[in-house]
C-alpha cells in the first residue's frame, strides 16, 4: 500500500505486487532484477538468475555468514568454505559473486561484475549479463580458492582447492576458502559513468571513487596488523603504497577497510615496504 502511494507521489507508473518474488521471477523477465531480501539473497539467486535480462544487482545483508563469522551457515547458504580473515569484507563479496556465476552457469550465462562493494553492514553488488555456454565457460575460470595463514596473513589464490598447507612467509599451517570468484569486481569505466549522475548522494558519490580508484587484485593486507607483527609504530599506509608501486607493484588502498593495502605485491614486498629500513 505505501509503495503504490508511493508512486502516486511522485507521480510513477509501475506495478505492485506482494507475490512470492521465486515466483515472479520465475513467471517474468525483467530487462534488470534487484535482489534486496530480508536475510540471505541466496535463495533467490537460482530464480533471478533466470529472470534478469541485463543486470542482476544483489544486496546481502547475512555479512556474518559471508564473512565466515557463521562457519556453517555460509557452507549451506552459499556452497562455499568462508573464512575469517582481516580481509574477511571482501571474502564476503566474492563468496557471493561466486555463488551468481554458478547459478548463472547453470543457465549457460555469465557475468561482468560492475560495481562491489561493502558498506556498512551489507555487501552489495552489480552485475552486467550476457548469454552464451563460452562465455559462461570462461566466467567460471575466474573461481578459485584463497589459501590463508592466520598467523602473519599472508594469502595466496589458487585455481584449484590444493593448499601446500604451509605458509611460504612464515611455514604456519594454512586454511583454504572457496570456491570465490577471483576476477574482476569493479569496472572503473562504468563506476566512473555513474559518478557524473547530478542526483548521487554525496555518501554514495565518496564510495564510487573509492572503487573507481582500487587496483582490480584480490584480497588485501592490513598494514595495522602487519606493523605490530614487526612490532613497529605504524608510518603513513600512504607513504607504503607508494613505495610498492615505486618497485614496480600495483597498489593502492581499498574502501572495504581503511587500513587495507591492496597489492600484487607478496607479503615480504609488503613488509619491505612498510619497513624499508
Ligand atoms: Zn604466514
Amino acid at each position: 500500500m505505501l509503495i503504490k502511494e508511493n508512486l502516486e507521489r511522485n507521480d510513477l507508473d509501475g506495478i505492485v505486487t506482494c507475490k512470492n518474488a521465486n515466483a515472479l521471477l520465475h513467471e517474468s523477465h525483467f530487462q534488470a532484477v534487484d535482489l534486496d531480501p530480508f536475510g540471505s539473497p541466496s535463495t533467490y539467486l537460482s530464480a533471478a538468475s533466470r529472470s534478469a535480462r541485463q543486470y542482476l544487482f544483489i544486496t546481502a545483508t547475512d555479512t556474518a555468514p559471508l564473512c565466515g563469522a557463521h562457519f556453517m551457515s555460509g557452507v549451506r547458504k552459499y556452497l562455499a568454505v568462508p573464512l575469517r580473515t582481516t580481509y574477511h569484507r571482501e571474502m564476503g563479496a566474492r563468496i557471493l559473486l561466486g555463488l551468481a556465476a554458478r547459478e548463472l552457469a547453470r543457465l549457460d550465462r555469465s557475468m561482468q561484475p560492475l560495481l562491489t562493494h561493502v558498506t556498512d553492514h551489507y555487501v552489495r553488488v552489480y552485475l552486467a549479463l550476457k548469454n552464451g555456454a563460452r562465455a559462461a565457460d570462461r566466467c567460471l575460470e575466474s573461481l578459485g580458492y584463497v589459501e590463508h595463514c592466520q598467523s602473519c596473513g599472508s594469502f595466496s589464490l589458487l585455481r584449484e582447492p590444493r593448499p601446500i598447507g604451509r605458509c611460504s612467509h612464515c611455514s604456519a599451517k594454512t586454511s583454504l576458502a572457496g570456491p570465490l570468484w577471483l576476477g574482476g569486481i569493479q569496472d572503473s569505466e562504468a563506476i566512473r559513468s555513474a559518478m557524473t549522475w547530478d542526483e548521487l548522494p554525496r555518501r554514495g558519490l565518496k564510495i564510487l571513487a573509492q572503487c573507481a580508484e582500487e587496483i582490480d587484485a584480490p584480497m588485501y593486507y592490513d598494514h595495522h596488523a602487519i606493523c605490530e607483527r614487526l612490532s613497529m609504530t605504524p608510518g603513513k599506509i600512504d607513504l607504503a603504497i607508494e613505495r610498492l608501486k615505486e618497485r614496480g607493484f600495483k597498489a593502492s588502498r581499498t574502501h572495504f577497510y581503511g587500513l587495507g593495502i591492496k597489492t600484487d605485491a607478496r607479503m615480504a614486498d609488503v613488509e619491505a615496504a612498510i619497513n624499508p629500513s
